[in-house]
């Protein structure tokens, strides 16, 4: 069947747009995958335990935007779920972000008392504030805490994290966690959070059923894909529709000008003949071992059986030329792969034919809401193209 649109990848940015253009234009979109499975890294299957894991790391749906809470709707049913982390400090398990709670489980009494008078007093009962902010309080126990804080949660979680030093992060990566002035001991505040009911891939199934959409597996679209001049041509000819491109940028180009930076993982799975390993979700360790986390799946999606699987993240380099290390999970936003990043994208908006769109070709860091959103976004802007 010839098609009117190519998609590359079958991730959520690439299925969104997928959808979009099968069910509203009625347009035949042909979605082409590398990997063996739907959903890039949201990937979810059921093990031997009939737990559902999530192959490429714990995923936790959360956002505040209604219009991609409703879209996403139509696909799923949600169970309700509000992520917990707790963080593995002085042998105590804490919550994390740090909040009030944490504060009275690593501090005294009297003192606990004595610093939160300080922090309602300057910020008020629930603000959100930066790490960074607390670290330029000048009055003397805001500030201790503050180094506290900095040290004991975020310096050696970002160094194993980043695999480097924590000054070389930039304050955006930093910031994400912020401290937390109340005594909620949820991990996300957004106004809607869940797990899709069946799982993510169920959800992805859903997202491309429409007859007018075919998948294909296994198929690097690199090896179908040519630029030539200010067109890409696919299998060799011109392509009279669009091309949405959702994987790396630079590979596009052939790394012609450089490699974009990023950093991976590798996810050890374990299987415990227990009902139960951990008492919440995830169990940060920012300074012990050199995984970062645990992540126990029974405690995000509830499955009957008496043995339970985690999962531990080995923060790592990514190596497109080895196997345990390909995969692109977060990109480094250092000054050099930020200009980098625009002399590719500003060499691909001279190429009519092709729009990049999601955390890869965009070289951003999306979580799922946002890649839903950016991809609506682009559906809109194009579909009068
Ligand atoms: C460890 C981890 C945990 C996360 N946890 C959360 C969370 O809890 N909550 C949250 O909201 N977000 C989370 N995210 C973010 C979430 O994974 C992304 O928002 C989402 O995956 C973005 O979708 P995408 O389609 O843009 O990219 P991807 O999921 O990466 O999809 C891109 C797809 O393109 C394919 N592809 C690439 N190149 C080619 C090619 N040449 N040919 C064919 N196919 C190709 C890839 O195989 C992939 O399937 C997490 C991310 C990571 C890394």
């Amino acid at each position: 069947m010839p098609f009117d649109i190519i998609i590359v990848g079958a991730g959520l940015s690439g299925l969104v747009l997928a959808e979009r253009f099968s069910s509203v234009l009625q347009k035949r979109v042909l979605v082409l995958e590398k990997r063996d499975h739907i959903g890039g890294n949201c990937f979810d299957y059921r093990d031997g335990n009939g737990i559902l894991v999530h192959k490429y790391g714990p995923h936790l749906f959360h956002t505040s935007n209604q219009a991609v809470w409703e879209y996403l709707s139509k696909f799923t049913k949600w169970h309700q779920y509000e992520h917990k982390v707790l963080s593995s400090v002085d042998d105590k398990l804490v919550p994390l972000p740090f909040n009030l709670n944490t504060l009275y489980d690593l501090y005294d009494l009297r003192e606990a008392e004595e610093i939160e008078g300080l922090l309602l007093n300057k910020y008020g009962y629930g603000a959100r504030v930066s790490i960074l902010q607390l670290r330029r309080e000048s009055q003397p126990l805001l500030k201790e805490l503050a180094e506290f804080i900095f040290n004991k949660f975020f310096v050696n979680y970002t160094t194993k994290q980043w695999g480097c030093r924590v000054e070389d992060i930039s304050d955006e990566v930093i910031e994400r966690v912020p401290v937390v002035l109340s005594r909620d001991d949820r991990y996300f505040d957004d106004i809607y959070q869940g797990i899709p009911t069946n799982g993510y891939t169920a959800m992805f199934k859903a997202l491309a059923s429409s007859p007018l959409i075919t998948v294909k597996y296994g198929v690097d679209a690199l090896t179908r894909l040519r630029l030539q001049g200010n067109k890409v041509l696919f299998d060799g000819r011109k392509f009279p529709g669009l091309i949405f491109f959702t994987g790396q940028i630079d590979s596009l180009f052939d790394y012609s000008d450089g490699e974009l930076e990023y950093r991976s993982l590798q996810f050890v799975f374990e299987e415990h003949n227990k009902p139960s390993f951990q008492p919440v979700a995830t169990v940060n360790y920012p300074n012990d071992y050199d995984f970062t986390r645990i992540t126990e799946f029974k405690n995000i999606l509830p499955a009957a059986t008496s043995r339970t699987t985690i999962v531990k993240e080995f923060p790592q380099d990514y190596d497109r030329f080895d196997d345990m290390k390909n995969i692109p999970y977060y990109p480094v936003f250092t000054h050099k792969n930020k200009e980098l990043f625009e002399l590719y994208n500003r060499k691909l908006s001279n190429i009519s034919n092709i729009v990049p769109v999601g955390r890869l070709a965009q070289y951003r860091y999306f979580d799922m809401d946002d890649a839903v959103a950016n991809a609506l976004l682009t559906f809109d802007q194009f579909r009068s193209a």
